[in-house]
């Protein structure tokens, strides 16, 4: 039974970089408005992240990090209704088997915090000779998850790690999107002991000073805005993206849908193929797109991963987002660069 779980959690969790994300979702679901990450070894020794939410009840911690855990789905009609971004409660359980995962929490109505740490999806005492119940710690409300030796029993996925450094990559890359998307939170994302912060971006009102933050003026100074609706296929979008004065030699995509960052090749592609029409010399855009398409045509499940997404009538709906972009790409004036 532990080596099925252990290859379910591999299969969920393949690089620290996705452990991060569903952390990050969890806290973005407990309505945090601040966010700070610290990384050590590019995650695998060390991934921790404390947020400001709502925090986990005390009689919540036991069973906390069970398969199906999860507070976010009370029935089974919410299964086609998933308002927040998490609905399986594996992401903990998951990482509980493959990594030592430590938690501290309070919520408002706790007079203090409580640790607790996990192993295989069940509590266990940090210390041989103590309890394996959670523990009273002083502590402000919210939650911090501490995640560290990732992989330590899983060593062909420890080996394939060349590069802490790559993987710390990821891991700004990912901050940096959630940054630029969540508008009423602040990120900060650093290395453990180090003085420098990788991301670090305030609550900021807007998304074009919110990508400055994280992508710099040279790209924030040349965005437009274009936004989509349409009832028949049930969705709206709204995004940014470079005009033609702008040419980076590869495309930067920053995809939202229903508030989870995604890949969709298909959605890259038919931007990427709008954007050339634009730049005769060649050159690939930046991009951040937030799609709301009605969750019952989402299809999440295709890969326990849920990070290349499908949705019904894709075709029907790029096209429309493709049109916009054109509209609004074609009235920017490119005459200072040609
Ligand atoms: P899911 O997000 O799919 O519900 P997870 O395994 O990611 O499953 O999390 C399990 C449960 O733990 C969540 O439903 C939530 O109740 C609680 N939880 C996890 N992280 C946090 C957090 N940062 N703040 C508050 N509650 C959390
Ligand atoms: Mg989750």
């Amino acid at each position: 039974q532990d080596v099925v779980n252990k290859i379910a959690a591999g299969e969920i969790i393949v690089a620290p970089v996705h452990a991060l994300k569903e952390l990050i979702e969890n806290a973005v679901d407990a309505g945090s408005t601040a966010l700070e990450v610290v990384v050590k070894d590019g995650g695998l020794k060390l991934l921790q992240i404390t947020d400001n939410g709502h925090g986990i009840d005390k009689e919540d911690l036991a069973i906390l990090c069970e398969r199906f855990t999860t507070s976010k789905l009370k029935a089974f009609e919410d299964l086609t209704s998933i308002g927040t971004y998490g609905f399986r409660g594996e992401a903990l359980a998951s990482i509980s088997h493959i990594a030592h995962l430590s938690v501290t929490t309070r919520t408002k109505e706790s007079s203090c915090a409580w640790r607790a740490h996990y192993a295989d999806g069940k509590l266990v005492s940090p210390k041989p000779g103590q309890s394996a119940g959670p523990k009273p710690i002083a502590g402000r409300p919210g939650t911090q998850i501490t995640v560290e030796d990732l992989f330590f029993n899983v060593p062909s996925r420890r080996r394939a790690f060349r590069s802490p450094s790559e993987e710390y990559a990821k891991i700004l890359e990912l901050v940096g999107k959630y940054a630029v998307h969540c508008s009423g939170v602040s990120f900060s994302c650093k290395k453990q002991g180090d003085s420098t912060i990788g991301v670090s971006v305030p609550i900021a009102a807007g998304t074009v000073d919110r990508i400055r933050q994280v992508h710099g003026s040279s790209v924030a100074n040349e965005l437009v805005n274009f936004k989509a609706e349409n009832e028949r296929w049930g969705f709206k979008c709204e995004g940014w993206i470079s005009n033609a004065n702008y040419h980076a030699k590869r495309t930067t995509l920053l995809l939202f849908i229903n508030h989870r960052a995604v890949e969709s090749v298909a959605i890259k592609k038919a931007i990427e193929q709008t954007y050339a029409t634009f730049l005769p010399k060649g050159g690939h855009p930046f991009i951040y797109l937030s799609l709301d398409i009605d969750p019952q045509r989402v299809d999440v499940n295709v890969h326990p991963t849920k990070r290349e997404v499908h949705f019904l009538n894709e075709d029907e709906i790029i096209a429309i987002v493709c049109d916009e972009i054109r509209d609004s790409l074609g009235k920017v004036d490119t005459s200072r660069s040609f």
